[in-house]
């Protein structure tokens, strides 16, 4: 019989997901008995208390692995053995391999962005950088800019607070000055090399543009990370403006390739689950 593998989802309100189909995909390409399950926290009626129960059902059913996320990337960590370096500097965990008893956690957001953005942005000035949005995905793609060689990332947010706090973290961790919080949106831009997206704006519930138009400048450029839909009211402004650009599904795709690396030690092909994701 071929390799089998029984993975899966923990997190809030994700019938709408693309990873079962994505994941699975790539199973049956890859000649795999391949199963992607959903333990969905709004069907179970439960929060992040039901974490610990949960884990030990997807062991004891002999899962290899679990992707994690909404409200559980943070509360996941006390209950791993082991936690990767980025993970851990991240304070966040999207991807948990199950093997031999033990629970080791890792991050394929940041990667997953980072991997998308020298596909999509090859060459990208990465001079001055701002990025709007620093929430979950937020954390994720800045902690991907300033390993991506980002000289100084500016981060401004709705919530001012969560900005402060993401920039002390980033400091903490890549060094004094690297990361600033603000909050003059228009000065912040001014001499910007390149922009970050990581709010929710240009999804059908949250339409229009995160910020004014006019100053999306000529010359810079423009990583979504919305992808639901991948052509935002932000990427077709910026795009209209000369603006070189990148999709949020580059991130999308590529948190599912590592995730899929690390749950079967098999190498996925981007390529075909990139295209596989453009036909959903
Ligand atoms: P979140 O709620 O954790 O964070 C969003 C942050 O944006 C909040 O801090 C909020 O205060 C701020 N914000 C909202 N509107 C703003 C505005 N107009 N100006 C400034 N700040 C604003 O959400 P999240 O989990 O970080 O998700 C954000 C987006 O990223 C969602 O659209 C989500 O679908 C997307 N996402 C994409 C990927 C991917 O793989 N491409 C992965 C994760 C999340």
């Amino acid at each position: 019989l071929p390799p089998a593998f029984l993975v899966g989802l923990i997190g809030s309100g994700i019938q709408a997901s693309r990873s079962p189909a994505l994941h699975e995909a790539e199973g049956a390409a890859q000649g795999f008995r391949y199963l992607y399950r959903l333990f969905d926290l709004d069907v179970l009626g439960g929060g992040v208390e039901s974490l610990p129960r949960l884990l030990e059902l997807a062991e004891a059913l002999g899962f290899a692995g679990l992707n994690i996320t909404h409200p559980c990337k943070q509360a996941v960590l006390p209950l791993l053995h082991e936690v990767s370096a980025d993970a851990r500097a991240l304070g966040a965990v999207n991807t948990v391999v199950l093997r031999g008893g033990r629970r080791i956690g890792h991050n394929t957001d940041h990667s997953g962005f980072a991997e998308g953005f020298r596909r999509g942005l090859p060459d990208a000035a990465m001079g001055e950088v701002v990025q709007l949005g620093a929430g979950g995905a937020g954390a994720a793609v800045a902690h991907a800019a300033l390993t991506l060689g980002t000289g100084r990332l500016t981060l401004l947010d709705r919530d001012a607070d969560r900005a402060e706090a993401l920039a002390a973290q980033l400091n903490a961790h890549f060094g004094a000055g690297r990361a600033r919080a603000a909050t003059d949106i228009a000065a912040a831009m001014r001499g910007a090399d390149g922009l970050i997206h990581a709010t929710p704006t240009g999804m059908a519930k949250y339409p229009g543009l995160p910020l004014p138009e006019e100053l999306l400048h000529p010359g810079l450029w423009v990583a979504e990370v919305v992808y639901v839909p991948l052509e935002t009211a932000l990427l077709r402004a910026a795009r209209a403006r000369g603006c070189r650009v990148v999709d949020g599904g580059g991130m999308a795709v590529f948190q599912a390739v590592g995730a899929f690396r690390l749950f079967t030690g098999a190498e996925p092909d981007a390529e075909r689950m990139l295209r596989h994701f453009q036909r959903m």
